[in-house]
């Protein structure tokens, strides 16, 4: 039995077309859509369960991975666009009128992830995207009304699916953030 995850991951996850070099992001509305041009394949591309990431309705995660953000630019609409909450560390820069988030971008100079906007591909119509590689914070969906009961099929379903579930990010992504940790500190090693 399989549960429904994301359509980007339940109809089979794409792999990243070689040579491909980003495309544009187009929000819902049928008019006068908010475009971002994306000159770079996607990174980190993955599935999170987390309840601040956009996902569509009736998905069960987002899909959600990152671009250096000198590679994105807003380029129609941009005056459509509003911070959906600014005390999170992820400033989330969705459209007023249909929801849907463009770019998430950090902006504390500190964190590990500063330079990085993160997007949807989902949103682009434009084919060769990297597809999801592994989901993370899955526990938290249950936070979003996903019974509890449910919980390992769901990690199977994901397994099954290729993406390895994680209740945090994966372990290249938590040693990167640890390791920036210890750099402030003093503390880092790397061999
Ligand atoms: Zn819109
Ligand atoms: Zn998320």
């Amino acid at each position: 039995m399989s549960t429904s995850i994301h359509p980007s991951v339940d109809n089979g996850v794409a792999r990243g077309a070689a040579g491909f070099a980003g495309g544009t992001l187009r929000c819902l509305c049928q008019s006068e859509p908010v475009e971002v041009a994306i000159s770079t394949q996607v990174l980190f591309n993955h599935a999170c369960g987390c309840t601040k990431c956009w996902k569509p309705a009736g998905a069960l995660f987002s899909v959600v991975g990152v671009v250096p953000r000198d590679k994105l630019a807003v380029t129609a609409h941009a005056e459509k666009l509003a911070v959906v909450d600014d005390k999170a560390l992820i400033q989330r820069h969705a459209c007023r009128a249909c929801g849907a988030h463009l770019y998430g971008r950090i902006e504390n100079q500190e964190h590990a992830f500063h330079g990085l906007d993160f997007i949807h591909t989902e949103l682009s119509r434009d084919a060769g995207w990297d597809g999801p590689g592994f989901a993370a914070f899955v526990s938290s969906i249950i936070e979003s009304g996903a019974p509890v009961a449910k919980m390992g099929e769901v990690r199977q379903t994901l397994r099954d699916k290729g993406l390895e579930p994680y209740d945090c990010l994966s372990p290249t992504l938590m040693d990167l953030l640890a390791g920036h940790s210890a750099k402030a500190k003093g503390t880092y090693r790397e061999a």
